[in-house]
């Protein structure tokens, strides 16, 4: 839906009304005149920590599993503190200048006598730079092998301080207002933890079926597909979201639909580590509520919503385009342009996310809706010439300029600047880590 050249009122956090308005002589104006507003964007997957992994040359032309033993799960356990917390700003930030104002980190690597508490790191960060935060905290209880022969990181938990970890943190941070499942738990702990979280009220999260390996481990393991494995072990609803979805068979996207169990998209890292390209339109029609997540920084060099946006409005349409035939062939069509519309992508990008999150009032700008806003400004030449402004932002490319960015209402980017924040200190501290590292 778009609104065009009015006024938008925010009172208390919540869009109080969109028109012509007149300024009251108590509220601050901001001048939005050649702007672009957009709803602030909802990030349901990422992995913060990676944020100082980018790039990373061990793992740079590997695909999943090989990365994931050269970058990841080597580096974790060296994080110390201040890196982690380093690495958890840098990702919040690059999120922030891109107009992102809700993300969920899927912090899942704990392991026995952590020296700190990651998930206290990730509500701090976030407080201090008022971005919402959803953790995940995920967690394995088994290893899928011997435990010496793992990295540190790797060393599976006690599946009662795993649970118990979770009630606390419940109890912690949870705001009632509104991992890789196949092998990291056992069977029946997995269908526990399902239990626990609706007890709880909080949401279920994992990866799923992010390459072949998937299909083959539950063939050989339980000889059924990931996601019927969901289905017998009660992880499939609408409380539930996986990352990734990429290689699926046709009755797997039948039961995600029905049981409206949704999909964090994630086409950049799926691009990186070589994974492919996640069916969205196919997903979609069957009733999957969709959502776009950058996934980790190690497998994703541009973790910004705004080029999350942009890759996923091309390889949507390319992907259609791919299997274009001749119509002597029996070819029906000629390509993909005409999927993937942008106005698609930015509700998969805003609302989905919300939506998939939990959080109904965030992700679209309307009457009653939690003041969460990007405007952009489209000052570089890259926007001279666009005929449509509205799109500019998601189907452009780069970080457009932001003239503010309000979560809740209460401003956190203004100018392209996060008052206090020295971006060039940063930077040095970011450089120094990645040599510690
Ligand atoms: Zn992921």
């Amino acid at each position: 839906m778009r609104h065009a050249g009015h006024d938008i009122r925010i009172r208390q956090g919540v869009i109080e009304a969109i028109g012509l308005l007149t300024a009251l002589p108590d509220e601050r104006l901001i001048d939005a005149r050649d702007c672009v507003v957009y709803p602030a964007w909802v990030n349901p997957h990422h992995y913060l920590f990676q944020s100082l992994l980018k790039g990373e040359p061990q793992g740079l032309n590997k695909s999943l599993t090989a990365w994931l033993s050269a970058t990841p799960y080597r580096f974790r356990a060296t994080f110390d503190e201040q890196t982690f917390r380093l690495a958890v700003r840098i990702g919040l930030i690059e999120l922030l200048r891109s107009g992102c104002a809700t993300v969920a980190d899927h912090n899942y690597l704990y392991w026995p006598d952590m020296p700190f508490d990651p998930s206290d790191i990730l509500f701090s960060e976030g407080e201090a730079l008022g971005m919402r935060i959803v953790l995940c905290r995920g967690g394995a209880t088994q290893g899928r092998t011997i435990e010496q022969d793992l990295p540190q990181a790797l060393r599976p938990e006690n599946f009662d301080h795993y649970m118990a970890d979770i009630e606390r943190l419940v109890g912690c941070y949870h705001d009632p207002r509104p991992t890789t499942l196949l092998h990291s738990a056992p069977g029946a702990q997995v269908r526990e933890m399902a239990r626990l979280a609706r007890q709880l009220g909080i949401r279920l999260h994992s990866h799923l079926s992010e390459t072949v390996d998937y299909l083959d481990a539950a063939r050989d393991r339980f000889n059924m597909t990931p996601v019927q494995f969901c289905a017998e072990h009660d992880w499939l609803g609408d409380d539930v979201w996986f990352a990734h979805l990429v290689k699926l068979l046709p009755q797997q996207i039948t039961l995600l639909g029905d049981s409206r169990t949704g999909i964090a998209h994630c086409p950049q890292s799926n691009g990186r580590l070589g994974r492919g390209i996640a069916d969205l339109l196919a997903l979609e029609q069957a009733g999957v509520p969709v959502s776009l997540g950058v996934d980790g920084a190690a497998s994703n060099e541009a973790a910004d919503m705004q080029s999350e946006s942009h890759a996923a409005w091309l390889l949507q349409r390319a992907r259609k385009g791919m299997f274009a035939t001749p119509r002597y062939d029996g070819g029906t069509f000629e390509g993909g342009g005409d999927v993937a519309i942008i106005e698609d992508v930015v509700c998969w990008g805003s609302a989905g996310g919300a939506q998939i999150l939990g959080l109904p009032q965030s992700g679209a700008v309307q009457v009653g809706m939690l003041a969460d806003i990007a405007v952009y400004r489209l000052d570089d030449p890259r926007y001279f010439g666009l005929h449509d402004m509205a799109i500019g932002p998601a189907d452009c490319g780069g970080r457009a300029s932001l003239k503010a960015l309000m979560i809740n209402g209460r401003l956190i980017v203004e100018n392209d600047h996060i008052p206090g924040l020295d971006l060039d200190a940063m930077r040095h501290q970011a450089i120094s880590a990645v040599r510690t590292l």
